[in-house]
């Protein structure tokens, strides 16, 4: 299929070598069905989408692996952001923010430093003190947890936050918005008491599962990740673990959740749930993931009063139903081919109109649209209607609104959408009403 420059066991320091990839096939038939899965994988690449739709750009002056979001772009990951915000807020969790580096001391107490770091900066000397650029947000979560004494009361705590972590990737690796060196979290810590565990574990499933449903991702498995025996990476006493792997199992054959369980794929400090869903060419991607955690708890010495008047130790659930919002957003563009639903297109109507006399009429109706809510772009240019209708096909905008005399007399519009279906004229409050309903159950179909 390809070749590339390998190191003998990824060590940049030993000789490079030529690695060979073939691909096998039990089949003519399945062969031919893998060549043009690739090919259709090729023409869906994000990088290309990514550019051709203006959503994102790697500027070498900024260094790579570190995507700078153009104004599409940002809306589109600002719009499935303002989604999980409003369904956290729902499900009683709380927001906070925190700073993008921390004094080394944190991670070494967490045992992210030096469990990670291979993975992570160099420390940053401030002061003859040293700070790490984060490559998690949980330590700092930890802290605000230890802002004010807790009490049973107080539990479950759930602090959510969209938290930006940096991890050193090999230049070689880094892809666009699937393999980057600085990447946003939709993080959320759950400090729990152990009798909460199983309840507060089915309600991130439950949430994740609502995140998927929503993207209509219906196609995806869970592993249970757990850890290695014979491995010395994994952190905290063997007793911990069968806890941890235990509470998941219970929690996933509570709800009727299958896994598979995978030996190694754990957390250095506690067993996982991943989510692994499969996109249209039958790629499969992680995204969202639940850890179970009883080792922070006790690096940190965190407590919480029980109703017996004694401190106990709380229980941790690390999760995020996104993963990253960076890989999240770059296997959007794949799955939908850039041809996002309507809820999440950036721009979701472009106005055509047919000759200069019709812009005003054009830019009365796209103002009413924004009023709405809607994201609406108006096609000025001096281009014939079938071109400016080309080309807001080739940017994937949902629906075009054609605008000449008689819309304009009629206070209607001629509704195109970006598959070239002519759904004719109609009133432009009955359009309205039409996004509306679609926006608000955040459908599929247009
Ligand atoms: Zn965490």
């Amino acid at each position: 299929m390809r070749t590339s420059g390998a190191y003998w066991r990824g060590d940049e320091k030993r000789p490079q070598l030529q690695r060979i990839y073939g691909t096998a096939w039990a089949s003519k038939e399945e062969l031919d069905e893998y060549l043009q899965r690739l090919e259709e994988a090729k023409a869906r690449d994000h990088r290309r989408l990514g550019k051709q739709l203006e959503l994102f750009h790697i500027s070498q002056l900024v260094g790579s692996g570190l995507p700078l979001w153009l104004p599409k772009g940002a809306i589109l990951r600002e719009t499935l952001e303002q989604f999980l915000r409003k369904a956290q807020l729902e499900r009683g969790y709380l927001p906070v923010i925190t700073p993008h580096i921390g004094k080394l001391d944190l991670y070494i107490t967490s045992g992210h430093y030096p469990y990670y770091k291979d993975s992570q900066y160099t420390p940053i000397d401030v002061d003859e003190e040293q700070f790490l650029l984060k490559p998690m947000n949980c330590p700092h979560h930890i802290e605000i947890y230890k802002s004010s004494p807790r009490s049973y009361r107080d539990l479950p705590l759930r602090l959510a936050e969209f938290g930006t972590v940096y991890r050193y990737e090999q230049s070689g690796e880094l892809n666009g918005l699937t393999r980057v060196r600085g990447f946003t979290v939709d993080d959320s810590h759950l400090f729990v008491t152990p009798e909460q565990l199983e309840e507060e574990f089915i309600g991130v499933v439950a949430l994740i599962q609502h995140v998927f449903q929503t993207m209509g991702f219906d196609d995806f498995r869970a592993r249970l990740g757990t850890n290695d025996p014979n491995s010395d990476k994994y952190a905290g006493a063997p007793e911990m673990w069968v806890r941890g792997i235990n509470a998941i199992k219970q929690a996933a054959d509570k709800v009727g959740m299958k896994y598979s369980i995978e030996e190694g794929e754990a957390a250095f400090y506690g067993p996982k749930l991943d989510f692994i869903f499969r996109d249209v060419l039958k790629r499969e991607w992680q995204l969202g993931t639940v850890q179970v955690d009883f080792l922070l708890p006790e690096r940190f010495g965190l407590e919480y009063i029980g109703e017996d008047g004694q401190p106990h130790r709380p229980v941790m659930i690390h999760r995020a139903p996104f993963g990253s919002m960076e890989r999240f957003v770059g296997i959007l563009i794949e799955h939908f081919n850039g041809a996002f639903p309507l809820w999440l297109s950036p721009v979701q109507v472009m106005m055509v109109p047919i000759a200069d006399r019709h812009i005003p009429y054009a830019q009365e109706a796209a103002a009413k649209l924004r009023a709405a809510g809607f994201r609406v772009e108006v096609d000025t240019g001096n281009e014939r209607m079938n071109k400016k209708i080309r080309n807001a096909q080739l940017q994937k905008i949902p629906y075009m609104l054609v605008v000449g005399d008689k819309e304009a007399e009629e206070g209607a519009v001629a509704v195109r959408t970006r598959d070239n279906e002519d759904r004719g004229a109609m009133p432009l409050v009955d359009f309205l009403a039409h996004m509306t309903t679609l926006t608000n159950s955040k459908a599929q179909v247009l």
